[in-house]
């Protein structure tokens, strides 16, 4: 099992320091003992520019089947023969994640005497693992490591046997990973996944294992789109653990979100589909649904007019098809607290240079706002009072006019199913109008009319048998001709066009 972490530098902040971030002197091989067998950390390269350091774990099988005999951790035993002939020594698993407790211990808990600052910086990482096994195989790989703040998320099936490439491909993928993040967050993240992805069934689980989840999983785990498959995956499928820590998840996410004020009545929705799971705040599912419209949309260089606080743009900058993000609100105190959210400050230079955050009145046309792939007015429509409102259509789909545009307003006629909110009273203070589905389906019809776009609608959140879904949805395309940012032109759209033909 092998895994490798570079780093590159400069004199003045020489890569060399990975060493005293790792606690581990970049001139010595060094050997520790663990549970499972020998791990050896050693650099194959250590120079002031680039640093690379490797954990080599040496499984000795008959340890492992002695101690996964004492354990017991139930369930059907091994072939007598499999127990010995398996996968174990080469590929990276739980195994790994349990020497790099034993060998990386400060670092994963992001500690560094020398250097204390320095362990609370993000660093340009490169992170490879070359055979590690991924049940759910390269989809899987991304769609967790993706969200996590990573520009390049690489996994690549293993072939069986490169002269034979019909026997086609492994259970295994390489897996490269780059971007600037924190040590110890790269480190915990790696804890957690590998065994998520191996996804045997050789580690047995204490209840302490929760706690362990959530400590490893601090910062990150917490409303990840794949919570639930990490979990129930990391504590075995143990139901009952998988739910406990499921609801501590949920009570972390809930302190972090420091919007619970801005759409109180969105977070109280308490209907979802799926009653396993927690119900999901109706913010967060516009969120999702804006996100895949803008997948669908093929968009990478994406506006976010009216941003507020920052949230969308934050789930934009942790998925690498996002390539640039332009965050725009009138308000100079949401864009600071956006800022925050984001730690800007503390973003390394390639992250920071996807993001800009503007102030900006929508109601004005704005050069700078031209040529995008699409722009987001998310629950922004409804604070203008409605005599502004042509200025905003103009100043959006005249004269910016990005290829596709996605608007979402209340749906008027869900208020009845709010609990909290009195009858004939609005969801927020600040909103000057809420629409019906038809008054909406009437404005966006006539705004596509009026600039060349077509339009469809999504319904966002339960919907309502009678009275619609609470959040309304509108997806604009352009379809006329014009300018530069037709569409067919950009890089995506002319690979898609080519792939059909
Ligand atoms: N898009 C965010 C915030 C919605 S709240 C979300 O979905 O959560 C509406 C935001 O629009 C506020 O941050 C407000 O400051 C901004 N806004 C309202 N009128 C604006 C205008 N004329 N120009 C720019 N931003 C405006």
């Amino acid at each position: 099992m092998f895994l490798t972490i570079s780093t590159t530098g400069t004199p003045e902040r020489p890569a060399t320091d990975l060493g005293h971030l790792l606690h581990k002197h970049p001139d010595k091989a060094q050997t520790f003992s663990t549970s499972h067998g020998t791990a050896h950390v050693f650099y194959p390269e250590a120079s002031a520019e680039r640093c690379t350091a490797a954990l080599l774990l040496e499984v000795d099988p008959v340890a492992l089947v002695r101690r996964g005999k004492g354990k017991g951790r139930g369930g059907a035993p091994d072939a007598a023969l499999a127990q010995y002939v398996n996968d174990r020594p080469y590929a990276a698993s739980s195994l790994l994640s349990v020497a790099m407790t034993a060998v990386f211990k400060s670092a994963l808990n992001g500690v560094c005497r020398a250097m204390p600052e320095r362990a609370q910086e993000a660093l340009p990482l490169r992170i490879e693992v070359p055979a590690l096994p991924a049940r759910g195989g390269a989809e899987l790989v991304h769609k967790l490591f993706a969200p996590l703040g990573w520009t390049r998320v690489e996994a690549v099936a293993v072939q069986l046997d490169e002269q034979f490439p019909e026997w086609g491909d492994s259970r295994y993928v390489r897996l490269v990973l780059e971007g600037e993040l924190r040590l110890a967050d790269a480190l915990r993240q790696l804890y957690v996944l590998l065994p998520v992805l191996d996804d045997a069934k050789h580690y047995w689980v204490a209840p302490d294992e929760v706690d362990k989840l959530l400590r490893a999983g601090e910062g990150w785990l917490a409303g990840h789109p794949e919570q639930k498959l990490i979990t129930s995956r990391y504590l075995s499928r143990r139901w009952g653990l998988t739910r406990q820590a499921m609801e501590r998840l949920e009570l972390v996410r809930l302190a972090e979100s420091d919007d619970l004020d801005v759409e109180s009545v969105d977070n109280a929705v308490d209907e979802t589909t799926d009653t396993e799971e927690k119900p999901v705040p109706l913010a967060e599912q516009r969120r999702a649904a804006i996100l895949e419209a803008l997948g669908t949309a093929g968009a990478s260089r994406v506006l976010d007019l009216g941003c507020g606080q920052g949230q969308l743009v934050q789930a934009m900058l942790r998925d690498v098809r996002f390539t640039e993000i332009v965050g725009v609100d009138v308000s100079m105190r949401a864009l600071a607290v956006a800022a925050r959210r984001l730690k800007l400050d503390r973003m390394g230079e390639r992250q920071a240079g996807r993001i800009t955050l503007r102030q900006g009145a929508l109601t004005y046309t704005d050069k700078q706002l031209k040529g995008y792939d699409a722009a987001v007015l998310s629950e922004v429509i409804e604070h203008l009072d409605l005599p502004r409102l042509p200025a905003l259509e103009y100043a959006v789909f005249g004269s910016a006019r990005p290829r596709t545009v996605l608007v979402t307003t209340p749906n008027v006629e869900y208020n009845v199913r709010w609990e909290t909110l009195p009858a004939g009273h609005v969801r927020h203070g600040d909103h000057r109008f809420e629409w019906t589905r038809q008054e909406f389906r009437d404005w966006a019809g006539q705004v596509a009319g009026r600039h060349g776009y077509a339009v469809r609608f999504v319904p966002v959140g339960p919907e309502d048998p009678e009275v619609g879904p609470p959040t309304q949805m509108a997806v604009f395309t352009m379809t006329t001709a014009d300018g530069t940012t037709t569409k067919g032109t950009t890089a995506h759209e002319a690979t898609k066009e080519a792939k059909a033909a």
